[in-house]
This record gives structure tokens, C-alpha cells and sequence, in this order.
């Protein structure tokens, strides 16, 4: 006996394999600083811990309603209307734990043998898995370094066939820490606005941005019916273990998604939900401390990395992540992340894991303290000489 053919088409994220690598070689005595896992290290805002454990006091321990507790969806569709300039409502809100049910729920829901699936590489290795497990086809777009890790949009463009089922958005990105611009969003919306195509604009980074607020592709004429927004809890109030997140679509789509769900999941965590509400309804002063923590981490690992010879660094625009170009070392990516773990104690993660465009590049998440991001610049500093000399 053996599982089907189409599981091999299913890929991990290496975040997970390198951190089991990390754990191994500090089990063995050696110190590691982690910038490969894509987790704020900050702990869960008291108030929103209190609601969850409270919740659990008060019996929100039994199964609840398939797409989420009624009043919790109209929260979420007010503060999705507030903050994206629309309006949803809380039939169009489907609650399930974490933002990546939203992928495969929709892309189950969506994508058939054939259909093409436009998506930024590199990106969320999760996004190709899924097209592929689907046999639907891939139709990567390369990200483009010069224009801050956005696209080419005449590649774009070019790309968008009559084939094209479902485009990938994905800003504030994963892993390269870029922000689609405003007028960027309304070329591809204006480019699609007549097309049979949906867009899943990937919005887990929307809290989590520096100069200038992201824009949702939602908020040009037209899109909220073919978009579906996912977004969640476990970055923005750094709820990863909850488990809890959301997609915003219109109804027919939802009302798959809640098929799905009572197929697998049944319903998401009560009590889980409970602290949700608290943490949208309450103080968001926590999430301002967390991005202003973020943003001095960011400027600090940007400039050590910019000094390190053979490695050139943007600064990113949104969510926690470093993405050096590291061609002027000489070593492939993959070898040098190995590198970087093995000889410095850094655990970081090869950018070709995000795609074949992302040869070339590492991520770092800098959801670390300050003072190991430092020693982990010093460290990778400290072993440059060997390329530098080449
Ligand atoms: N989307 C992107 C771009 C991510 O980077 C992640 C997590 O790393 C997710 C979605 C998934 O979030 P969750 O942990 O809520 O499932």
C-alpha cells in the first residue's frame, strides 16, 4: 500500500526542517541564534490571553457555529471594512484556524487540471504546493530586486492568459519584505477587472509595515467580488500557536469554504475565537510596541548586513523579514544558509526554498531581540573572510 501520487506534489516549508536542524545542533551543545522561523518573539498581549483563558472558564470548550461565532464575523467584517475602505459583511467572513486554511480551502474550491495560477516567486512555498497538488499549473512571476522585490507588470502582463483561474497577491511579502505599490494594484486591477479570475491577496502582513500603509487590491473598483482577503491573528498579535484566522470572499465562495471546513475541521477553536474578539476589540497598543520593536531591528540588520562583504540588503517595507541578495559571496544560496548554520550558529533559510527566483538570497527574520541580531551580523562577519578572499 501507498499513498497516492499527487501527496509527492505537496512541498514543506523548509522554516520547519531548519529549525529541526537548529534544535539538533544545539542539542549537542552548540549556540544558535534563530532568525529562520517566521514567528514574532513577542509573547501574546495579557488582555487577549486573559479573554482565551476566561472563555474557557465561561464553557467555550464545545463545538461552535462551522464558519465562526456570529458576532466574532461581524467583527472582523467591520474592522475588514474599516481598514480596506469596503463593505463586507459577517456572512462573508469564514473563521478558521490560522490564515492557511484560506489557501486550501479556496484553492480547493477553485482550481481545477489545468487552470493557471499566477503567483509572486519567490513567495510562500505553501501557494506553489497547493497548484500543484491540484494539477493546476503553476505561473510563477519573478520579483524584481530594482523595483524594491515588486513585479515586472509587463511580465505580468504576458502572463495573464485566458487560462489564468486565480492570481496570488501577497504584500507586505513573504519572504522579501516588500509592499505591492498602490498604483502597481490598481494596474493589475484594472488588468483583471474584466477577466473570469480570482485574486487571493494574502494579507497576514497587513499590521506589520513601516513608511507607507499597504494597500488592499480590494479597494479598487470592482475587486471586492473577485478577491478573497486572507488574514489572521498569528502575526499581528503573535497568536501562531492559536490557531485562528480568516478569509473575507464573496458568498458563493464562503459558502464552499464552509463545506469544506465542516468536511475537516468542523469548526475553529471556541475559546480561540473568544480571544479574538478581545484582541480586535481591545487596546492595539501592543501591535504598535511590537511593529515600532520591529522597525529598529530591521534598520539595525539591514546596516550589519550591508557591511558584510559579498551581501546587499534592501530595506523592507513590511513584515519581519531580511532578504539579502548573496550572489557577491560566489556560494549558492542553499550551500551558504548551511554555512551560516553549521559554521556561525545562524539558522536562516535559502531563498530558492520561496522559489527558483529566490536563488541567490537568504531570509532572515528578524523576529529576534536586538542584541542576537547584532551578535548573528557579527557572527556571519566573522566568517566572511572565506569569501571575501575568493
Ligand atoms: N501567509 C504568509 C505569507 C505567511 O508567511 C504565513 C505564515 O508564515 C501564513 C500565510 C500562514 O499563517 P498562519 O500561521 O496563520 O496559518
Amino acid at each position: 500500500m501507498q499513498v497516492v501520487e499527487k501527496i509527492s506534489r505537496l512541498r514543506i516549508e523548509t522554516a520547519f526542517e531548519v529549525l529541526v536542524k537548529a534544535r539538533a545542533l544545539e542539542a549537542q551543545g552548540r549556540s544558535i541564534i534563530h532568525l529562520e522561523i517566521g514567528e514574532p518573539d513577542f509573547p501574546t498581549p495579557r488582555h487577549i490571553v486573559e479573554a482565551g483563558m476566561r472563555a474557557l472558564d465561561e464553557g467555550w470548550t464545545k463545538y461552535g457555529p462551522t464558519p465562526g461565532i456570529p458576532e466574532f464575523r461581524d467583527m472582523i467584517a467591520a474592522h475588514i471594512s474599516r481598514t480596506r475602505g469596503i463593505k463586507v459583511a459577517g456572512e462573508n467572513v469564514c473563521v478558521v484556524p490560522g490564515g492557511k486554511p484560506i489557501m486550501f480551502f479556496t484553492m480547493i474550491a477553485l482550481l481545477e487540471e489545468g487552470d493557471e495560477v499566477i503567483y509572486p516567486d519567490p513567495s510562500f512555498p505553501i501557494y506553489e504546493s497547493m497548484i500543484r497538488f491540484l494539477g493546476a499549473k503553476p505561473v510563477p512571476i519573478p520579483l524584481v530586486e530594482k523595483r524594491g522585490f515588486s513585479f515586472d507588470l509587463d511580465v505580468f502582463h504576458k502572463k495573464l492568459s485566458e487560462k489564468t483561474k486565480l492570481i496570488i497577491l501577497n504584500s507586505p511579502a513573504n519572504p522579501a519584505g516588500s509592499v505591492i505599490p498602490k498604483e502597481d494594484l490598481k494596474a493589475i486591477a484594472d488588468m483583471v477587472h474584466d477577466k473570469d479570475v480570482m485574486i487571493l491577496s494574502d494579507e497576514i502582513y497587513s499590521r506589520i509595515w513601516y513608511e507607507t500603509e499597504p494597500t488592499s487590491i480590494t479597494s479598487f473598483d470592482g475587486m471586492v467580488e473577485k478577491t478573497i482577503i486572507l488574514d489572521g491573528f498569528s502575526k499581528t498579535y503573535a497568536m501562531t500557536g492559536w490557531r485562528l484566522g480568516f478569509g473575507v470572499m464573496p458568498l458563493w465562495l464562503a459558502d464552499a469554504v464552509n463545506i469544506l471546513t465542516v468536511n475537516s475541521n468542523s469548526c475553529t477553536a471556541s475559546f480561540t475565537q473568544r480571544a479574538g474578539m478581545a484582541a480586535l476589540s481591545g487596546p492595539q497598543d501592543g501591535v504598535t510596541a511590537m511593529v515600532t520593536e520591529f522597525a529598529k531591528r530591521r534598520n539595525a540588520i539591514v546596516k550589519g548586513l550591508n557591511e558584510i562583504p559579498g551581501f546587499r540588503c534592501q530595506l523592507p517595507a513590511g513584515a519581519f523579514y531580511a532578504f539579502p541578495n548573496v550572489t557577491g559571496t560566489g556560494i549558492p544560496s542553499k550551500q551558504l544558509a548551511d554555512i551560516l548554520l553549521n559554521d556561525a550558529g545562524v539558522a536562516c533559510l535559502n531563498g530558492a526554498g520561496f522559489g527558483k527566483y529566490g536563488e541567490g538570497y537568504i531570509r532572515f527574520s528578524y523576529a529576534n531581540s536586538l542584541p542576537n541580531i547584532l551578535e548573528a551580523v557579527e557572527r556571519i562577519r566573522k566568517i566572511s573572510d572565506r569569501w571575501a578572499k575568493e
